[in-house]
């Protein structure tokens, strides 16, 4: 894992998909423990009320606790919010509470309600390769914020029927936020999620997002694995709660797969995890 390539700026990506339950949550605390495990400093901006993402982390984020909400809504610097990830150096992660199921209707009467977590970040000085935004199932104020913060956009897919409905509504944002507001941004990456290749269906949806994204799929999927969805109620990602099965394989080589596209290096898959 050592020896990876560091990008030369923060790379801020956007984990999005208005579908819930497609992975998002679980693709965005993995791959930060991945890439952090693989040499690199990560924040994971939990932006999601629900928390799944703080309490995969095993952050503590009851309603006292500082997090994402005051950053938004109350100007907050987010160095005063963000927590070291136990077990996992380099890891950090700006916790949501439930404070911020509100936030979606308090931004709209506040300035610059798309750009809040923009700045936020703009000025937060401690140095990071990337920083990882866990979306909620949603396309309002929340992830407009997280569109205008970051340059890259992350969508992962549930190998299902229906897999590709409903993101034509994302992309549509995604061009509107990019043709008004932040200009840069662009979906980098597609992620197929709980993938099983013994099934017929999986293997036609993914030729499907590989025919329809292209080069922005990554060669590497994710399986389905018992191992990934028991990890968050011990406050684990499955880099930590079991390293060697499946799933925290292959969410690491996803990590270097992303880690070596970023700096334009072609990926050859020489390590390539095989889900089944
Ligand atoms: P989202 O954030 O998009 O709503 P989650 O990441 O919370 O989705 O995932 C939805 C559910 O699926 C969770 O219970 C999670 O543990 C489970 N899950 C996600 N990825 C996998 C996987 N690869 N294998 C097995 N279960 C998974
Ligand atoms: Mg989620």
């Amino acid at each position: 894992g050592e020896g990876l390539p560091r990008p030369e700026q923060t790379r801020v990506m956007v984990v999005a998909n208005q579908k819930g339950g497609v992975g998002k949550t679980t693709t965005t605390v993995n791959l930060a423990a991945s890439l952090a495990l693989h040499g690199a400093r990560v924040l994971v901006v939990d932006l999601d009320p629900q928390g799944n993402a703080s309490t995969a982390l095993g952050i503590d984020h009851h309603a006292e606790v500082p997090s994402i909400y005051d950053v938004l809504v109350e100007s907050k610097p987010l160095a005063e919010v963000v927590q070291p990830v136990p077990d996992v150096e380099g890891l950090f992660c700006a916790p949501a509470t439930i404070d911020l199921a509100g936030a979606e209707i308090e931004l709209v009467s506040l300035v610059a309600r798309e750009s809040r977590l923009q700045r936020a970040i703009q000025a937060y000085e401690q140095p990071l390769d990337y920083i990882l935004i866990d979306c909620p199932p949603s396309l309002g104020l929340l992830t407009v914020n997280a569109l205008v913060a970051g340059a890259e956009v992350l969508i992962p897919i549930q190998c299902e029927y229906y897999a590709l409905e409903g993101l034509g509504q994302l992309l549509r944002n995604v061009d509107l936020v990019r043709g008004h507001l932040n200009p840069a941004l662009h979906v980098s990456t597609i992620l197929l999620t709980m993938y099983d290749g013994r099934t017929r269906l999986a293997s036609q949806v993914a030729d499907e997002v590989r025919s329809h994204f292209g080069n922005e799929v990554l060669r590497t999927s994710i399986p389905r694995s018992v191992r990934i969805s028991e990890a968050p109620s011990y406050g684990q990602t499955v880099l930590t709660y079991d390293p060697g099965s499946s799933g925290a394989l292959s969410y690491f080589e996803a990590a270097r797969e992303i880690a070596l596209r970023g700096v334009g290096v072609t990926y050859d898959g020489e390590h390539a995890h095989m889900g089944t």
